[in-house]
């Protein structure tokens, strides 16, 4: 596997897993489809299938600081388009172009170019999990340039800023999309393209826990794990791993954390991994552990990136809507998780915060 960042990687992607089980058959537009409880008409699913029919080289994106989600879904339509014989390439908008390292895991890295050598201009684009162009970040511009864009995501706060819309709110992830739109384009589920729907999947689901779990995301896993993919080995790459930096890093964000009224946060300046070499991409799962406060109804870290601009994520128990609080300040997300990014001060930024977040509370 190539490593972006030229660190091994501990897990190769081909070592996942004992023994290769057969791909499963193809079920193409003839087959049955699995469920997944998506209202996408099915004409937009044929208009897709048309478009990629047509295309010879397609460039796929997903949005910046990719997580499970986005990489995954990305990487397993890639995969499966190039084995139908497309020429292919995937990449996402970052300024510093490198695999978060909790992802290294994914197959399908190959695909993977630079943002710069995107065509400006692609014959067909087709993003993931992004809500907005801004998302995407540099590869914004080549969007807006590409003679067709597919957009797939979950997100409700999508502006629909593709020529083709693949999107429902009602799924629990993009790899949802990803892999109706693999079955109709009549690929087959390997294991290695199962891991990388499956990362998206319990990525966007907090493994199986939020309320967006519904039957149709456990049949979904279902026909994944069949492949023999190790969900124990996707887990520990995910969320039980991280260098013992992090660790310091962590005291010192919980040292300064704050409870007020119903909205408990902290902050973590960029010195603070400086000092231990800590890639801002290690940060992600810090939101999981503040969020847990029984007194706090929202949580918010301010995550300052190796840029100077801090990274907001926001959670929700379910009596405020951090969506659209965070879509005022620029950003966007889902109902219960949401972010945004700002130039501004800490305490500018929980000025703002705290200030949508009274009107909420007024609203509830
Ligand atoms: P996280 O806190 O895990 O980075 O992001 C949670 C959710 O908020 C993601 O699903 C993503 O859609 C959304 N989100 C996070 N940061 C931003 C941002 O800067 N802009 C927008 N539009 N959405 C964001
Ligand atoms: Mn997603």
């Amino acid at each position: 596997m190539r490593d972006r960042t030229g660190r091994p990687s501990r897990v190769d992607p081909g070592s996942v897993g004992q023994g290769r089980p057969p791909a499963l058959p193809p079920i193409g537009p003839e087959g049955a489809l699995p469920p997944s409880g998506s209202v996408i008409p099915e004409a937009a699913w044929r208009r897709a299938l048309d478009l990629i029919g047509k295309a010879d080289e397609i460039a796929l994106a997903c949005h910046v600081s990719p997580d499970g989600d986005a990489l995954g879904s990305m990487l397993a339509t890639g995969s499966v388009l190039r084995a139908l014989g497309k020429r292919v390439i995937a990449s996402f908008g970052d300024r510093q172009f490198a695999v978060p390292r909790l992802l290294h895991f994914l197959p399908g890295q190959d695909l993977l170019v630079p943002p710069a050598d995107v065509p400006a201009e692609p014959e067909l684009m087709i993003t993931f999990d992004s809500s907005t162009p801004d998302r995407l970040g540099l590869l914004g511009a080549n969007t807006a340039k590409a003679h067709e864009v597919i957009v797939i995501d979950h997100h409700l706060s999508n502006t629909g800023f593709g020529t083709l819309s693949l999107i429902d709110p009602h799924v629990a992830a993009t790899a949802v999309l990803a892999e109706q739109l693999i079955y109709r384009l009549g690929g087959s589920l390997d294991r290695d393209i199962a891991t990388c729907l499956y990362a998206g999947l319990v990525t966007d689901t907090g493994s199986f826990r939020y309320s967006s779990t519904t039957p149709e995301v456990h049949q979904m896993a279902a026909r994944l794990v069949a492949t023999g993919l190790r969900t124990d080995e996707i887990a520990r790459e995910l969320w039980d791993r991280s260098p013992f930096g992090y660790l310091k890093v962590l005291a010192a964000a919980l040292d300064r954390v704050s409870l007020e009224d119903h909205l408990v946060w902290t902050y973590v300046p960029r010195v603070d991994r400086a000092a231990y070499g800590l890639p801002y991409a290690e940060l992600e799962g810090l939101i999981d552990i503040v969020r847990r406060t029984d007194e706090a109804e929202v949580a918010a870290v301010l995550k300052e990136d190796d840029h100077g601009a801090w990274q907001v994520s926001t959670r929700s128990k379910g009596a405020v809507d951090v969506g659209s609080i965070c879509a005022a300040l620029g950003g966007g997300g889902h109902h219960n998780a949401a972010g945004f990014t700002s130039h501004g001060s800490v305490e500018d930024i929980m000025a703002a915060f705290r200030a949508l977040l009274a009107n909420a509370d007024g609203e509830a």
